[in-house]
C-alpha cells in the first residue's frame, strides 16, 4: 500500500560545505508537496497534485504542517535527562556534583528501564529519528536501554560507557570487566534491527591507557561496522587534566590515537579547544567532530572554532548533549550553532539556513554512516520524517506569514521552533510520535 504524506516539504540534499561557487539550489522547498511512501521507503516526492496523479491508489496518511527529514542527534546522553538545566556549574563540577551521582542510580534495572523509555520518547517527541547515544556505565542499564531502543523503532547507536579512574566507585570498571561486558552487549545488539554498537570510553580523564587499549582491541576484534565515541577538548580544565595525566602524548587527541581509536566511524563530542595538529589528524583519519553548541554555552565550555574545523576539512555533526545541553530539539542546536558563530565576530562563520538544516538532517546522517538511507527526501530513502505544525496564533505561526521565500521561512523555523511545534515523527514510515 502506498501512503501520502502531504505538507510543505523542506530538505537539503547536498552538502553546503562541499559546494563550489554559488547558484546551486540548496534548500528544497515545495509549498504544497507530498511524499509517497511504500514499505517504509520514499517512492515519489514533489508537488502534491503531481504525486497524487502518479500514485492514484495512494491513501493520505498525513496532511498539513511542514515535513522535514527526521533529525539526527550525534551526541546525547541516555542517563542525563534528569540533570538537564543544572545551573551554576562548569564541566568538572557539573560532572562531580550533579551528573555522576545521578548516573549511579542506573544500577537499578527498573529505574534504568523507565529512564530509557522516557529518554527515547523525548527523542521521538523532538523529531530525532537517528541518534548516537552516550550510554550508562552499568551493563544492566544498557541491556534495558538496547531493549527499549529496539522497541522504539528509532535508529540508535550506543554502547556501555567505560571509565576506570577519576569517577565515583559505583561507576568505575576495570579493563577486563569492560571487555567482557562490552563484548556481551555488542554480540547481542550490534546489527540487530536498527541498532548498532559504539565502544564508548567516557573521556580520557577517566580512562587509563589499559582501558583505551581494551577499547582498541574491541574495535579491531569485534564484528564489522562497530562505532566509537567519546569526548574531546570540551573545557580548558579537562584539557589541562589530560595533558598532565598523559605527559608523553602529543595532545589530547593523541591519547586516543595511540590506541587506534580514530577513523570514519569515530565521533568525538565537542572539540572546542583543539590544536592545529589535532584538527589535521581528525581530518586525515576522517573522524567526526560532533558540535554541541547548546551544551557549550550552558556549561560555559567555550566558543566552537568552526572556521578552523572547516579549513582542515573535519567532518561535522550536531548534538544536543543532553543533559549538558538544555534541549532535545536539534533545530535549537542549529540556532545555538548560528549564535555561537555570530559571537565569534570576524572569527565566526556566517551560517545560513540551508547549512544549519543540512547539519541537523543529511549532514548528521552522513556523519553516522547512514547518508545513503536517511537525511533527505530522495526516492528510495527510508521515510524518516518529522512534521512541524506551528501553533496557530503563536510567534512562529505569525512570523511564517511574513516569510519571503524558502531561505527566510527556513530561517524563521530554526530561530523560533520549539518542542511543542513537533506534531509527528516517523521512522521508515512508521509513526513513533505521538503514539496512537
Ligand atoms: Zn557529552
Amino acid at each position: 500500500m502506498t501512503r501520502l504524506f502531504r505538507g510543505t516539504l523542506l530538505h537539503v540534499p547536498d552538502d553546503p560545505f562541499a559546494e563550489q561557487g554559488g547558484g546551486a539550489k540548496r534548500l528544497h522547498l515545495v509549498e504544497d508537496g507530498a511524499l509517497a511512501v511504500r514499505s517504509g521507503r520514499i517512492v515519489d516526492a514533489g508537488d502534491a497534485t503531481a504525486v497524487r496523479a502518479r500514485n492514484p491508489g495512494a491513501e493520505t496518511a498525513v496532511t498539513g504542517g511542514w515535513l522535514l527529514p527526521g533529525f539526527v542527534d550525534a551526541h546525547v546522553h541516555y542517563p542525563q535527562l534528569g540533570v538537564m538545566g543544572a545551573l551554576g556549574l562548569r564541566l568538572m563540577d557539573w560532572l562531580r556534583q550533579r551528573t555522576w551521582p545521578h548516573e549511579a542510580r542506573f544500577a537499578d534495572a527498573a529505574f534504568a528501564r523507565a529512564e530509557a523509555e522516557g529518554f527515547l520518547a523525548a527523542l521521538a517527541r523532538n523529531g530525532t529519528t537517528t541518534a548516537l547515544v552516550f550510554g550508562a556505565h552499568q551493563a544492566l542499564a544498557m541491556e534495558e536501554f538496547f531493549a527499549a531502543a529496539d522497541a522504539s523503532s528509532l535508529r540508535i547507536t550506543t554502547g556501555l560507557t567505560l571509565g576506570d579512574r577519576e569517577l565515583p566507585s559505583e561507576l568505575r570498571t576495570d579493563p577486563e570487566r569492560a571487555r567482557q561486558e562490552s563484548t556481551e552487549l555488542l554480540q547481542r545488539w550490534h546489527g540487530h534491527n536498527r541498532l548498532r554498537y559504539a565502544v564508548t570510553p567516557r573521556f580520557a580523564v577517566s580512562a587509563s591507557d589499559e582501558l583505551l587499549a581494551t577499547c582498541g582491541a574491541l574495535l579491531r576484534g569485534g564484528p564489522d561496522g562497530l562505532w566509537f565515541t567519546t569526548h574531546l577538548n570540551e573545557s580548558p580544565d579537562e584539557v589541562a587534566f589530560v595533558r598532565n595525566a598523559a605527559p608523553t602524548a602529543r595532545d589530547y587527541l593523541d591519547v586516543y590515537d595511540r590506541h587506534g581509536l580514530l577513523g570514519p566511524r569515530s565521533v568525538f563530542a565537542h572539540d572546542v579547544h583543539p590544536s592545529e595538529r589535532e584538527l589535521a589528524r581528525l581530518a586525515e583519519t576522517r573522524s567526526v567532530v560532533c558540535h554541541c553548541p547548546g551544551s557549550n554555552r550552558f556549561i560555559g565550555s567555550g566558543l566552537f572554532p568552526l572556521r578552523r574545523h572547516l579549513q582542515h576539512g573535519v567532518r561535522l555533526a550536531l548534538g544536543s548533549d543532553v543533559g549538558g545541553g538544555p534541549s532535545f530539539l536539534i533545530l535549537n542546536e542549529a540556532r545555538a550553532a548560528y549564535e555561537t558563530q555570530m559571537q565569534l565576530g570576524e572569527e565566526g562563520v556566517r551560517l545560513d539556513a540551508a547549512t544549519l538544516l543540512w547539519l541537523a538532517t543529511a549532514g548528521g546522517a552522513h556523519a553516522l554512516g547512514l547518508g545513503d538511507q536517511v537525511g533527505d527526501f530522495a526516492t528510495g530513502k527510508q521515510a524518516d520524517l518529522v512534521q512541524l505544525t506551528p501553533r496557530p496564533g503563536g510567534t512562529l505561526d505569525a512570523r511564517l506569514r511574513h516569510a519571503g521565500g524558502a531561505d527566510d521561512a527556513a530561517a524563521a523555523l530554526i530561530a523560533l521552533v520549539g518542542e511543542a511545534d513537533v506534531t509527528g515523527s516517523w521512522v521508515a514510515g512508521r509513526r513513533v510520535y505521538p503514539h496512537q
